[in-house]
């Protein structure tokens, strides 16, 4: 297997290998778990991790990545 392409989690930023990455996409601006990794368009990266999600949600990892304003309700959905 070749190595995994590195991806920087909106959490903790750091750069790790995608397939420790869950990859989050923006529907209708609102952030979307795309668990197949594959949905269209841009895509932003998160460890599977209420640390990282909590992160994230405080320093606006997500909205930064994204470059616009994400309603991010699926993280307490998925993170609590
Ligand atoms: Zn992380």
């Amino acid at each position: 297997m070749p190595d995994a392409p590195l991806r920087t989690c909106v959490g903790c930023r750091q750069a790790v290998p995608a397939t420790d990455l869950v990859r989050f996409v923006l529907l209708d601006r609102t952030l979307q778990i795309d668990l197949g990794g594959t949905a269209r368009g841009r895509g932003a990266w998160l460890h599977p991790a209420r640390e990282c999600a909590d992160r994230a949600r405080r320093r606006g990892g997500f909205a930064r990545s994204f470059r616009q304003q994400v309603d991010d309700t699926v993280l307490a959905d998925l993170f609590g």
